[in-house]
């Protein structure tokens, strides 16, 4: 375990993100908080880095922005991006900054070894347009649950490792106050940075961009190899498929699926108006700026493709453009083999029967015309007996299990069970550690705000507990392991953070 102070950060490293050039970064100080109070430490996450925190008041002056380690050298991120589909070359860091680049003490037991520390909501830069380059107190609670919730559920994601209050005021719909939280992650570089040096006819930049990525976070590709680019590219759309078939599954609606929010990692990125399905209900589109669906929960997967094919189009100076192609077929394939082992996973199957695709998506289509919760329905399946579900769906889950259709369904997968189980006890377990009992709901984030807001601060420990480990029991309000009540459910929610 290492401090603050003594990471090894990587200042003068050749492959640093500095050093790629005055192109895609301007140095900027971050504009101190006024009356900063800290919220919360993950500590579990500075463990797993290998970081020691200790000292809160020195961590708390950093993270409002009004003390810089000497080593921390912060700068802005340029890039560009498509935003519902139009190009806009004036985007970058507007309200946060790159504070350093470090390799992380437990390196050897992390995926990355390299890892970003980036202040969000720090005040403005050259990138800010017309915004105050901050973000508010309930914006930056929801990207802190959410970053833990995302981890919980093995989704790939950026995390949070501090959030920080204030007094200082921004103006929104309403007057609110401004927050930070320091976001880590092996790298923030998005869709949007290659776009942007590829409109630019930047093309020396844009290799030595994909070169940084390789080096770092794609060890196993050959630098001397002559189609690297091409490898590079196949990675960043197997691991874009990958995360947007676990969002599928999962049923993660991210919001703004724009260009500039994807990152080449394919972490889960860029928080916003995001959500989980409370009901199956596919068209749900969580974002209520997004006016024409855009980005509604059952487009994401073919938006994947579409930000993939703006990427691709930014590479075309360095891979053939019959490799781009034929690289971007991949995607379709690899997304939907990865979604159907994780909904097999989830609906406990484990031999591959010939109906077995039909049963799924049966069951999904009538969760969709009954209204059923989708997350609650999955895990009542795998904690109850499978004699009683008939039974207890009609007492528990919604009084529509009279509904023959659903009746019927539940006898047909029982059926199907019986071909990989001779005991229920073990499909349970099997279905337990993967079916979350708690869930990072839309109305349970706001309730967790409201805590916040009154200085309530232990129900984020509370949360992050539970979020670390959604599978197993927790002791928590017995609401959080329920699903929304009428008046509670499906809220779209605004982009304005
Ligand atoms: P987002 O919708 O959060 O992905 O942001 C899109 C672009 O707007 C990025 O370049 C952000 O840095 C910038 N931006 C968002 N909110 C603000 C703000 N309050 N002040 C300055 N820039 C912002
Ligand atoms: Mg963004």
């Amino acid at each position: 375990m290492k401090g603050l102070t003594e990471l090894n950060y990587l200042n003068d490293h050749p492959f640093s993100y500095a050093n790629l050039g005055p192109a895609l970064s301007t140095p900027v100080l971050p504009e101190p908080l006024t009356h900063p109070y800290l919220i919360h430490i993950n500590q579990s996450l500075a463990k797993r880095l290998g970081i020691d925190i200790q000292n809160e008041a020195a961590l708390l002056s950093m993270i409002s922005g009004s003390q810089m380690l000497p080593k921390w050298k912060p700068l802005a991120m340029k890039y560009a991006g498509h935003q519902f589909g139009q190009y806009n070359p004036d985007l970058g860091d507007g309200r946060g900054v790159l504070l350093a680049e470090f390799i992380a003490p437990n390196s050897a037991k992390l995926e990355d070894k390299k890892w970003d520390f980036h202040l969000k909501g720090s005040g403005q830069t050259p990138y800010s347009r017309q915004g105050d380059g901050r973000a508010v107190l309930r914006s930056t609670v929801r990207e802190y649950l959410i970053s833990a919730a995302m981890k919980g559920l093995n989704i790939p994601t950026t995390e949070a490792l501090v959030m920080v209050g204030s007094r200082t005021q921004v103006q929104r719909e309403d007057i609110e106050f401004a927050a930070t939280l320091l976001r880590v992650a092996p790298s923030h570089i998005r869709f949007g940075h290659f776009e942007y040096l590829f409109y630019t006819g930047q093309h020396p930049a844009l290799a030595a961009l994909a070169d940084h990525v390789m080096y770092w976070h794609m060890p196993e590709i050959n630098p001397q190899s002559t189609d690297k680019y091409a490898q590079f590219f196949q990675q960043v759309v197997t691991s874009t498929a990958n995360t947007l078939a676990q969002w599928h599954a999962y049923g993660f609606c991210h919001g703004v699926m724009n260009t500039d929010n994807m990152s080449i990692l394919g972490l889960s990125f860029d928080y916003g108006p995001f959500a989980f399905l409370d009901n199956y209900q596919p068209s749900f589109i969580c974002n209520h700026s997004d006016y024409s669906g855009r980005y509604a929960f059952d487009q994401q997967p073919g938006i994947g493709q579409w930000n993939l094919s703006a990427l691709g189009y930014s590479l075309s100076n360095l891979i053939d453009k019959q490799a781009i192609e034929t690289i971007l077929q991949s995607y379709s394939s690899q997304l939907h083999s990865q979604y159907k082992r994780l909904m097999r996973v989830r609906f406990g199957l484990i031999s591959e029967q010939d109906n077995d695709r039909e049963l799924l998506n049966d069951g999904l289509s009538l969760m969709e015309k009954h209204d059923l919760d989708y997350h609650y329905t999955i895990r009542r399946l795998s904690e109850v007996d499978s004699g009683q579900w008939q039974h207890m769906f009609k007492h528990e889950v919604t009084l529509k299990l009279n509904h023959l259709d659903f009746k019927h369904w539940l006898s047909r997968y029982q059926d199907r069970l019986s071909l990989d189980y001779t005991s229920d006890k073990v499909r349970q377990h099997a279905m337990q550690q993967v079916n979350p009992k708690y869930l990072l709901r839309t109305h349970l984030a706001q309730e967790a705000i409201t805590l916040v807001e009154r200085g309530q601060f232990s129900v984020i420990e509370q949360w992050l507990t539970v979020l670390e480990d959604p599978f197993r029991s927790h002791d928590c309000p017995a609401h959080w392991a329920m699903p929304p009540s009428a008046k509670q459910k499906g809220h779209s929610l605004s982009c304005s953070s």
